[in-house]
């Protein structure tokens, strides 16, 4: 690799901050949510403007640099950075324009989810993002994002109206579904493969107060817990959303006599009618008493970010995902096998239902090739100390291995760590072609490669 030239004059020229490795703050610039992942960038910029933005990637290029997007610096295999290159750091693009009228939002390329779901709520509106809300609006989006409203409202690329991006040459674009319409279908599940993305404008919904939280069951009963979550959940109303877990149960607030214990559960979250929702929690309720259920009226942003105490920055994690059309009976025994053998107290396995509202769009009508499974399924080992790297792996594979032939085959691109182009062209099955062709198109050379990446062809 070339050294680099003028840095001095690249620095002078950000409205924002560059970070190298002699500088005092570079051990924390380079940190990201996983922990498991070390590596060690020749520069951070953290871009203030989209002009920082063109910037930083005519200056990756000139200098031949490998260029990593970092966004709310939350995927798994540690996609938002890289060893001795340029990180193009989002974090300080974090403005949220709401137009509740038209019920859209505008929100800066760098913003977490909890930047987006505070601003929403003040005016009783919601996008459909994810379940922790420290983690990237960017990333999530870019490869999908799956939630407690994706039932109700779609993934959240369903809901994605336009992007403005700056593309591998530093121009800037609008994709839309009137402008650069390719691109506007290539953005919505294909990642960061085509440039970085500076502001996205969503459709937003009237979500305020879910009714919503946990039910806890035994892992005894886990086998006819899964059985009977099977067919209730794709037969419930899609103003409910509800995804299963394997999981240990923290401490506070849940009660002192759980705290430690592993369980299986479903976390709720019912956003129709309040006065609906005793119905609709009837036969849950009815399916037979609970170990524990914290079910009740929750203001969306207290929903979204429940569990964001419980998995702090700087745990190690490692991640397995699939896609599930259905949970066959061999697959619940495997799963119970598993669940009953969780490593540490953090690890757990989900399962995100992905039917109702993401159901109603083609496989061909965005990258995401997966419509006609029901979950996307994870399973993720998880430890706040490095020595148990190790057995939160063994777990993570082993469990992987016995349920992946139950599975439909791809996964959701954001649950997969690195794991190569094969498992990538197995994810986005037909669409795979059309996104290298648009790969070709907007980045020839491959300058946006650390990512799940899109080989430009064709
Ligand atoms: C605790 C936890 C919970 C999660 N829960 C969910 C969930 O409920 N639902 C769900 O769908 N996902 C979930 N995820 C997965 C999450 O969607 C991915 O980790 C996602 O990559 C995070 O986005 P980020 O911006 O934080 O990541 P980063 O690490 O910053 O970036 C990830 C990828 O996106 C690209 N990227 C980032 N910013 C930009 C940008 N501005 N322009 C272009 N490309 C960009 C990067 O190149 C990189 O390849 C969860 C992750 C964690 C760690």
């Amino acid at each position: 690799m070339p050294a680099n030239n003028n840095v001095g004059a690249f620095k002078a020229s950000l409205h924002g901050e560059l970070i190298q490795p002699n500088d005092a703050g570079y051990d924390e610039a380079r940190k990201i949510y996983n922990g498991m992942i070390d590596k060690r960038p020749r520069m951070i910029a953290y871009c203030a403007d989209v002009e920082d933005v063109q910037r930083a990637v005519r200056f990756g290029r000139e200098n031949e640099m490998l260029t990593a997007i970092r966004g709310g610096g939350h995927n798994g295999g540690g996609l938002g950075l890289c060893d001795d290159g340029l990180v193009v750091d989002l974090s300080k693009m974090n403005d949220v324009a709401i137009d509740s009228e038209a019920r859209t939002v505008r929100v800066g390329g760098g913003c977490t989810w909890n930047d987006v779901d505070t601003a929403t709520h003040e005016h009783g509106l919601a996008v459909p993002a994810g379940t922790i809300s420290t983690t990237g609006v960017a990333g999530l989006t870019l490869g999908g994002g799956v939630g407690h409203l994706t039932r109700k409202y779609g993934l959240t690329i369903d809901n994605l109206l336009a992007a403005d991006l700056v593309l591998a040459d530093g121009s800037t674009v609008t994709a839309s579904a009137e402008d650069n319409e390719e691109l506007y279908w290539a953005i919505r599940g294909g990642g960061g493969n085509f440039g970085v993305v500076t502001s996205f404008v969503f459709r937003a919904h009237p979500v305020h107060t879910n009714y919503a939280g946990p039910t806890l069951w035994e892992l005894d009963q886990a086998a006819e817990v899964l059985s009977w979550y099977r067919e209730f959940i794709l037969k419930a109303p899609e103003e409910l959303g509800g995804f299963f877990a394997f999981l240990v149960v923290p401490g506070p607030p849940f009660p002192e006599h759980l705290h430690g214990k592993a369980m299986c559960g479903v976390v709720w979250c019912y956003t129709g009618p309040m006065e609906k929702a005793e119905e609709v929690f009837k036969p849950i309720r009815e399916f037979g008493p609970p170990a524990f259920e914290h079910v009740g009226p929750m203001p969306h942003p207290m929903m979204q970010s429940m569990f964001d105490v419980f998995y702090p920055p700087g745990l190690q994690w490692y991640w397995r995902a699939d896609f599930v059309n259905e949970i066959s009976d061999q697959a619940i025994a495997e799963h119970v096998r598993f669940g009953s053998d969780i490593p540490t107290g953090h690890s757990t396995m989900h399962m995100y239902p992905i039917d109702g509202a993401a159901h109603r769009i083609s496989n061909s009508e965005t990258p995401w090739a997966y419509r006609e499974s029901n979950w996307a399924q994870v399973i993720v080992g998880v430890d706040p100390n490095p020595a148990n790297k190790g057995k939160i792996i063994d777990w993570t594979k082993s469990y992987f291995d016995a349920l992946h032939p139950h599975s439909a085959g791809g996964a959701y691109v954001n649950f997969m760590m690195d794991e190569g182009q094969e498992r990538v062209k197995a994810t986005y099955r037909d669409n795979y072609a059309r996104l290298a062709r648009i790969k070709k198109r907007y980045d020839p050379d491959n300058f946006f490669r650390v990512n799940q990446n899109i080989e430009p062809a064709g």
